[in-house]
This record gives structure tokens, sequence and C-alpha cells, in this order.
């Protein structure tokens, strides 16, 4: 156990860039980690540290496989997490993000990637869940440091798009944090398992307004729980982040007559909402500030920045008595769910409120339709009373009852595919897909 403990310790001291040296210095250019009947099988005999690393993190969660790959001249790694394809096959965010190790690469793509299991279960999607994640550069510090167009940009999402086609359509991509239409489309001229593409090549497009109406929807629900009313005229509401979904989503609440709070890391977004919604109370706060929105005297806080956000340490600072967002991973740990239930505050499972990114382009490929996306934005609300109601009656917190409601969904076979997945990554080993 010790030696499997050590094994596993290496995968936190490998940095990204040091783990890319290692594979091109083996000439390593795809490798695997595939869990079948039990066991963990390895492309190659050198990744011992990551199997012992998935043995033993609480995150697992008995992923089909993780895939990994490079290209050479390509400054960045590329990994798809494919969780579960009993639904169908696996879909779920491509992350362009810097990570500090191996290990906290793998850590957010398991737990996203299961995530998207339960997400599109739970909205009655016929896909299973994955995750894709391309490491960002070393020399850069932040995704849109890489403008759109940039031929380094386009390298690395063409590469990323040659190694999703080489996956058989185990994993098909969406677009998530870091990521943008126009990378979608770049993935798209290479493979035809890409989803969120632009409008001009027969896509959804941006599907943020869809996921902002979602998760306005489960707070209204969440409000009629608590309070048996959904109005929230005077309610007051701290919204963490004026991006892609939390601008649309304080737009909303606004609307509605809410007092909004809004913060961000970065100016330009609060300065539009100051001259457009002059009634919206903004807070420009530096990173090492960005948790003070958090601790406001507020009835409901919304995340829509980053994960992880509500835990050990911010939960203390919490006065709201609901949390409900958009951001994807709001807790840190599942732990925290219990935390915030024995403090009384109600959380809304994040991926039972911002479904709706997914939903948006997940069935593109059989025409869209805006009208099928606005109804499926409708039914976020029953969703949420459902969950709430779970919660209370079977004296359970709303993370638990969510899992178990999505987990039974998500282990249901694709009525006309099978566990069609699991077949292609059983072909993807037998044909060498790492040689
Ligand atoms: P975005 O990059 O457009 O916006 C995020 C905003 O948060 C940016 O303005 C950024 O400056 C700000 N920010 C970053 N760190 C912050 C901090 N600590 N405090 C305050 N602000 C901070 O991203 P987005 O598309 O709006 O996504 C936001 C979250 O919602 C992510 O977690 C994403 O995974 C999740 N999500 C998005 C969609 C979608 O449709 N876009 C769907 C599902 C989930």
């Amino acid at each position: 156990m010790r030696r499997e403990t050590e094994l596993a310790g290496q995968v936190r001291e490998w940095t990204v860039d040091g783990f890319h040296e290692q594979l091109r210095a083996e000439g390593v250019t795809r490798a695997f980690a595939v869990y079948k009947d039990g066991e963990i099988l390895l492309s190659h005999p050198g990744l011992r540290p990551l199997q012992a690393f998935l043995e033993q993190s609480p995150d697992f969660a008995q992923h089909e496989g993780v895939f990994i790959g490079r290209e050479e001249g390509v400054p960045a790694l590329f990994f798809a997490f494919v969780h579960s394809t009993r639904r169908g096959l696996s879909q779920g965010g491509l992350r362009f993000w810097k990570y500090d190790s191996l290990a906290a690469v793998i850590e957010d793509g398991l737990r996203l990637s299961q995530g998207m299991s339960r997400k599109n279960a739970l909205a009655g999607l016929w896909w299973g869940g994955g995750k894709g994640i391309v490491t960002l550069p070393s020399r850069y510090g932040h995704p849109s440091e890489l403008a759109q167009g940039s031929p380094e940009r386009l390298r690395i999402f063409e590469a990323y798009g040659r190694f999703g086609a080489s996956l058989g359509g185990v994993y098909y991509t969406a677009e998530d944090v870091g990521t943008k239409t126009y990378d979608m489309d770049a993935i798209f001229s290479q493979n035809r398992f890409a989803t969120c593409i632009s409008k001009e090549l027969g896509g959804s497009g941006n599907p943020s307004v869809y996921t902002a109406i979602g998760v306005f929807r489960a707070l209204q629900a969440a409000w009629m729980f608590l309070e048996k009313t959904d109005d929230l005229t005077g309610v007051r509401v701290a919204v963490q982040g004026a991006g892609n979904v939390g601008r649309p989503l304080i737009e909303q609440l606004d609307d509605a007559g809410a007092e909004v709070w809004v913060s961000d890391v970065v100016a330009g977004p609060l300065e539009e909402i100051k001259r457009e919604r002059p009634r919206v109370h903004t807070m420009l706060l530096p990173q090492e500030e960005a948790d003070r929105i958090l601790g406001l005297d507020v009835d409901v806080i919304a995340p829509c920045a980053r994960g992880a956000v509500i835990n050990e340490r911010t939960i203390p600072l919490v006065k709201a008595r609901l949390i409900c967002g958009g951001a994807n991973n709001i807790l840190s740990t599942d732990k925290d769910a219990e935390i915030l239930h024995q403090r009384g505050i109600w959380f809304v499972p994040d991926f039972v409120c911002n479904r709706m990114g997914i939903v948006n382009c997940a069935d593109e490929w059989s025409g869209h339709l805006d009208e099928d996306v606005r109804n499926a934005a409708e039914l976020v609300y029953p969703a949420t009373l459902e969950v709430l109601e779970a919660a209370r009656e079977q004296r359970v917190t709303p993370l638990e009852a969510a899992n178990a409601k999505a987990d039974a969904e998500a282990a249901r076979l694709h009525p006309i595919l099978g566990h069609r997945g699991r077949r292609i990554i059983d072909h993807l080993i037998e044909s060498g897909w790492h040689s």
C-alpha cells in the first residue's frame, strides 16, 4: 500500500511540462488508462504512477477510460476523460486551462466528466458523460492570451481535433472554460465528433444565454421551495463572475426586480453592466479577495465564475440561505454539501441547474430548433423542485438526492446503441490505437 501511495504521489509531483517531456522522450504520442472488469489497463508501463493515482482517487468513479495525446510541435497535452458510455457516447465540454501538475489535470477531468454523466442523464439526453482538457502552453497565464485565429491557437485545436478523430467517436467535444465556438470549429475541421460549432457551420453557437435561463429558472424554483413564491422582487442575489453566463443571469434577475450584486476580477464586464444596468451593484475584486462576494448579507449566492468556490474555508463566510449558480463543480468536495446542509443553507447542484449549455449543443447534428431549447429550459424548474423536495423528504442533502436520481438514469443503456462506447474502447485497444 505504501508503494502504491508513493507511486500515486509522483503524479502530484509531475508538472504538465515534465510529463509532456517524458512522453516525448519515450516516443509516446497516445496513451490510455482504461477500466475493464475491475482492473485498470495501461497502454504503457511508464504510466504505473497514474494507475496508482486513479485507484486512490475518490473521483475515479470507475471511469471507462482516460486517454492522453500529444503531437510533435504542439505545446499542449490532450486529454479525453470518458466516465460512462452506458447512456450513449460520452459528451462534455473541452477545457483549455493552466494546471500546476498532472494530478490537477486528472482530478479536474475526472470530476467534470462524472458530472457530465449526471448532467446529461438528468437532462434526459441520450449521451454518456465525458470531458476534454487541453493544457494551456506554460508560457501563457490565461487562454485569452492566445487570440482568435492566431496560428498557434488554431494549430492546438486542430491537433486536438485529430486526437478526437482517433478516438472513433467515444468522446464528443463541446465548449467549456477557456474554449470558444471558433475552437470547436477548428476541431470540427478535423473530425465529426464536435458540437457547439458556429451557426455558420450548421451548429447551435454559444449556449451561454440558455445556460443562464436554466440557472434563473432553477433559482426561481428554489425560491418557490423556500418561500412559496417565485417572485424575486427585492430578493438579494450575489453573482460571482460577469462572463458569458453571469451577464445574462444578472439581466434576468434585474428584470425580475431582484437586488443584484456582481463581482469580477477584471473591470471590462463590470463597466458595461454599470452603464447598462445602473441598479446593479458591481464589485471589482482582485483574485485574492474574490471570496468577498460570497460573504455578503444576501439571500442567494450564484457562483458563475469558477468551480470549488464553496469549500471549508468559504462556507463559514456565507450568510445566504441558498446557493444556485452556473459554475461547474461549485463545491470543493461532496462533504461541503453536508456542511451546508447542517448550516441550513440550501444548495442546488450545478449539474441540475446549468444543464442548458449541453442541452443546446448535444443534439445539434439532428437539426436545431430554438423552440426545443426554450422548452427544455422550462424543465429545469420542475427538476430543481423535485430534487429539493426529495432531499427534504428523504432527509438527505440536495446533492445526494440529485446524485441518486442522476446515477440511476446514467446507468440505463442507450435503447439503440447499447453500450457502444465500451465496444469502441475495446476496439481502440485491440487495434493498437496507442502504438
Ligand atoms: P466566462 O469565462 O465567460 O466567464 C467567467 C467570468 O468570471 C469572467 O468574466 C472572469 O473574469 C470571471 N472570474 C474568474 N474568476 C473569478 C473570481 N474568482 N471571482 C469573480 N469573477 C471571476 O465563463 P462562462 O462561460 O460564463 O462560465 C462560467 C462558469 O459556468 C464556468 O464554471 C463554466 O464551466 C460554467 N458553465 C458554463 C456554461 C456555458 O454555457 N457557458 C454551461 C455550463 C457551465
